[in-house]
């Protein structure tokens, strides 16, 4: 069994997400591909909205799509949760799984600021994601990953959709180019306090709860 695992705040989920998580799914054979949103920050982060409605907007995002599925390991934590944790808890609960990690290329750059990011890395493959704004070369200076400078310069000119590497881990990492799609939760998120539309961003179901819920409407 092949899975992908797709972390994020989904504040709110967009198509980026969905249209990545797609080709992804079908370029590599997964047989599902679990979102998982993180769960609510100890202290309240202004403008993100409560783990429960983005919970709640991710599980209608998916529901058509019979390999995607969202999972409230983290909504359902109290506290902060660590995706070193998610991790360990997924490889317990399903054994005999090949675990393959989604994110942007902005997310793989982050990991060293991630609680325990040698374990993370030890634990997954990954998928990093192509994204609009962000160029596979930023990922030379990644202290997890060996690629020449010539092959990311490659990905980003569209030179081939995939570059596999081996990490120190004996995990893979595929560096995947998906159709760009530059939409953004932070860029829905300005749309709505201006009163821009943010139709065809994001699915109409999910377009609707947020505005009856009044999500992401204060202005300061
Ligand atoms: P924000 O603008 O609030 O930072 P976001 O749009 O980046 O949000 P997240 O929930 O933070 O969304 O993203 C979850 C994962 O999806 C991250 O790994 C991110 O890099 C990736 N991602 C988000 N948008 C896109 C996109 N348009 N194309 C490809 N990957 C994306």
């Amino acid at each position: 069994m092949k899975i992908g695992i797709f972390g994020g705040t989904f504040n709110p989920i967009h198509y980026g997400h969905l249209r990545s998580a797609e080709e992804i799914r079908g370029r590599f054979g997964l047989d599902r591909i679990f979102f998982i949103p993180s769960g609510n920050p100890p202290l309240k982060r202004k403008d993100l909205a409560e783990a429960a409605h983005r919970y709640a907007m991710v599980k209608m995002a998916v529901r058509e799509n019979p390999s995607f599925e969202v999972l409230d390991i983290e909504c359902a934590r109290p506290g902060k949760s660590y995706t070193v944790n998610t991790l360990e808890q997924l490889l317990e609960d399903h054994p005999d799984t090949d675990f393959y990690f989604l994110l942007g290329i902005d997310a793989f750059l982050d990991i060293p600021n991630w609680r325990e990011p040698e374990q993370i890395l030890s634990l997954t493959n990954f998928i990093v994601l192509s994204r609009p704004g962000k160029n596979f070369i930023e990922l030379f200076h990644s202290p997890y990953l060996e690629v020449k400078k010539n092959v990311l310069a490659g990905l980003d000119r569209g030179e081939g959709d995939s570059c596999a590497t081996v990490l120190k881990s004996g995990k893979k990492a595929f560096l995947t180019r998906v159709t760009p799609i530059g939409i953004s939760s932070t860029g829905i998120r300005k749309s709505i306090k201006k009163g821009s539309s943010i139709k065809y961003l994001l699915p109409a179901e999910v377009e609707s709860y947020i505005i009856s819920h009044s999500l992401y409407m204060q202005k300061n």
